[in-house]
């Protein structure tokens, strides 16, 4: 690969014009949110770091695909042209296209889970963990000790810690677990990959238990992008290749197409057994719609199908993750406590260091939030106790250790001047973080509480 830094492998085309916001107007439009940046309105929002999801900009050539959708009610070609390039860039034998990611989340989860069971994976996932609680399981965490550990500088974050997964067998036995959830580049541990290595170790070990692998492929190609970085044996290796290697290790995929593949809404269950697509089947005609769309337009599955394309390109994916990197790098160069290594989504703030003043219960990695976002119009996103919501046994409060506040990164929208001023702004917050406040609930919704939560300040 070329030696020269990056640089983003297109140029801009068409733009959208931003509102700038004063302090004031800001102050106002947080209180009214009710300190949740979620509960925001867009057009207060300067630079939008909520979420890389369903934002990225597409491009002219997944735009041309919109204008080919075939809205026929059943067989749209654009359903077989997206289900074949699944095939051929992801392994994955059939399709069953769905609204966005949860949707296939709640159809996987139906149709393999019983009361009473218990679904291992690596560090939850907000919507995941709800499907299988609402199916009848429990989650259980099996990711490496150091992903819980902001600080801890370990190349694969993400990886399957294989004893806790040998103590869960022991304990419940292999019928109470129908299956492993193993996601790439974890999300909630800060954008944080597995290794090759240890995708591999966990198909020899499934194999052995006889225990299906599903995949949470929503970050696949970056996490493929970090195993071409990072892994010993794999320089060589283009994006591509990691990417359908790293799928053809695991039985059935969900995806939320708004993340790596770069559509603005959808997603799929995706697997290699017909038995299993033919339950699918069964259950997205009754949640989502017929099997040949499931939630899409003829145009979102076209677009789909060129976005896939796109999102394992090499230069695509080594400005993808630069940009943050770029990001990263410059807040670690002033000082801003962050996860390391830096992720390949987002830049994760710590919150508890920044904080330190704010006990846990009073929600700092929110308030943060809050705060950066009345200095500059800057949106990010609290991952932290909020996100991690109650036992559902016990009603307790989960405590995780990373309480953080996420700068997600938009695929190609932003630029580097942008990435400044979030660097600028989130250094003037810190010059007066012992002023700011601790949150308390007005209102908590039961579940997903991160999304419509409301609070007010601890005087
Ligand atoms: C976004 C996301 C999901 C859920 O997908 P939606 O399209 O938002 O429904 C599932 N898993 C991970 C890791 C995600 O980031």
């Amino acid at each position: 690969m070329e030696k020269r830094s990056w640089a983003e492998p297109y140029k801009i085309k068409m733009v959208e014009l931003l509102k700038i916001t004063t302090i004031e107007e800001r102050k106002n439009a947080i209180k009214e949110a009710g300190f949740n940046t979620f509960l925001l309105k867009s057009d207060d929002v300067y630079i939008d770091l909520l979420t890389d999801s369903g934002c990225g900009a597409m491009s002219d050539k997944q735009w041309a695909a919109i204008m080919l959708g075939d809205e026929s009610y059943a067989g749209s070609r654009n359903f077989y042209h997206m289900r074949d390039t699944i095939s051929e860039y992801y392994s994955y034998k059939y399709t069953v296209p769905t609204h966005q990611g949860r949707g296939a989340e709640n159809i996987l989860s139906q149709i393999l889970i019983k009361e009473g069971d218990y679904v291992p994976g690596n560090m939850y996932f907000t919507t995941t963990r709800l499907h299988q609680e609402l199916a009848g399981a429990t989650f259980v965490d099996v990711i490496i000790d150091e992903a819980h550990d902001a600080s801890s500088e370990h190349p694969f974050k993400g990886n399957i810690d294989f004893n806790k997964l040998d103590k869960l067998v022991e304990e419940v036995g292999v019928e109470r677990i129908p299956y492993i959830c193993v996601a790439t580049c974890v999300n909630m541990a800060g954008g944080q990959p597995l290794s090759m290595e240890n995708m591999i170790q966990l198909r020899d070990w499934s194999n052995w238990h006889n225990i299906k692998v599903v995949h949470d492929m929503t970050r696949v190609a970056e996490n493929a992008y970090f195993i071409q970085q990072r892994e010993e044996g794999y320089g060589d290796a283009t994006v591509k290749e990691i990417v359908y290697k790293l799928c053809s290790l695991t039985d059935a995929a969900t995806m939320s197409s708004k993340k790596d593949a770069m559509v603005n809404i959808g997603g799929f269950l995706a697997m290699n057994d017909q038995e299993f697509y033919d339950k699918a089947c069964g259950l997205v005609v009754i949640y989502e719609g017929l099997h040949t769309y499931g939630g899409m337009a003829g145009r979102d599955m076209e677009a789909l199908a060129v976005g896939i394309k796109e999102s394992v390109q090499d230069d695509h994916m080594r400005a993808r993750v630069g940009q943050i990197e770029y990001l990263g790098q410059k807040l670690l160069d002033a000082g801003v406590p962050i996860v390391k290594p830096i992720g390949g989504h987002a830049v994760f703030l710590d919150a508890r260091k920044i904080l330190g003043h704010i006990p846990q219960e009073q929600y700092p990695a929110q308030a943060l939030a809050s705060a950066i976002y009345v200095e500059s119009g800057v949106r990010s996103m609290e991952r932290g106790i909020i996100s991690a919501g109650r036992n559902k046994e016990t009603g307790e409060n989960y405590q995780p250790r990373l309480e953080l506040v996420r700068l997600t990164i938009p695929r190609r929208v932003y630029t580097q001047a942008h990435m400044d001023v979030t660097v600028e702004s989130v250094v003037q917050v810190m010059q007066h973080a012992n002023q700011i406040k601790g949150l308390k609930f007005t209102y908590e919704p039961e579940v997903l509480r991160f999304f419509m939560g409301k609070f007010e300040e601890v005087e």
